[in-house]
């Protein structure tokens, strides 16, 4: 079977979610997973498989990397058992969370677990992971325009994904040597749950982060999940270890 296969981690709210429809759309097989909304994961299996896709979703921690060997099992059952075949092809690691506080006030409690979550899950989860990506597939780190611009409240969470960004390059300069290709997609601000929704509904947020942004708007998820489809599809596997930012031109 010719199908390519992506694993995309925080499918089932969000960019996740948007990412997996328009892979979907484009023929690519989904294996997403979800931490606690089952309700959700399970309403976006039943979307693209009424949309003529195949998506199976899986429950996952990124912040708890003692799980990453059952769960590598349990993926690798499923490729078997669904997709028939032993690896994927697009390794999406998007999961994450936001989380307010000035840096006077971040608790150690709060770094771990954005630590955990945003970098120490990525980089274990993707070692763990290698075995079963196909040479020459593709990783996106999802980022954050935040690593080139500041916004109060938002250290801890920017500096883990300034993180990610470096293990971008590092990982691209690894698995080049399999043909793998890995890229940071950092979007702006987009309506989402993320951070309690606070982007989508509070209007005055709203409004500010629209009036700095080059295109007039705040991102919807849209616009992330068209942005990965197209770092995905053919013709841009040369492109690898770069910082690619999807934000509609935010504060340039
Ligand atoms: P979201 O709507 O809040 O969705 C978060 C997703 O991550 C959900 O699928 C959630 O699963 C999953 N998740 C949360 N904690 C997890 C954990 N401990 N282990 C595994 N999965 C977990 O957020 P989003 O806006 O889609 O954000 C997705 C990514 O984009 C994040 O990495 C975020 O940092 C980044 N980002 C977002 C924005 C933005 O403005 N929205 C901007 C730049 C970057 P459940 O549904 O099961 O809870």
């Amino acid at each position: 079977m010719n199908t390519k296969i992506a694993l995309i981690t925080g499918a089932s709210r969000g960019l996740g979610k948007n990412i997996a429809m328009h892979l979907a759309a484009q023929g690519v097989g989904i294996i997403g997973t979800y931490h606690s909304r089952a309700d959700e994961a399970r309403v976006l299996e039943d979307d693209i498989a009424r949309s003529g896709g195949r998506a199976v979703m899986l429950q996952l921690d990124m912040g708890n990397s003692a799980g990453f060997g059952a769960f590598s099992q349990e993926l690798k059952a499923i490729l078997t058992k669904t997709f028939s075949c032993e690896r994927f092809d697009f390794l999406v690691n998007n999961a994450g969370i936001g989380l307010y506080a000035d840096i006077a006030d971040t608790t150690e409690q709060q770094f771990d677990q954005l630590f955990n979550i945003h970098l120490k899950g990525p980089f274990f989860l993707t070692q763990k992971l290698l075995p079963l990506i196909n040479d020459g597939g593709r990783i996106i780190n999802i980022s954050t325009g935040l690593t080139r611009f500041c916004s109060p409240g938002l250290a801890a969470y920017a500096t883990m994904k300034g993180g990610l960004e470096v293990l971008t390059h590092y990982q691209a300069k690894e698995l080049g040597a399999r043909g793998i290709s890995v890229n940071a997609l950092a979007p702006g601000a987009i309506e989402t749950d993320f951070g309690g929704g606070l982007v989508r509904d509070n209007q005055e947020i709203n409004q500010q982060i629209s009036s700095a942004t080059a295109l007039g708007r705040v991102g919807l998820p849209d616009d992330i999940g068209g942005a990965v489809a197209a770092l995905l599809s053919d013709g841009t596997h040369w492109i690898t270890g770069q910082r690619i930012e999807a934000s509609g031109g935010v504060l340039i």
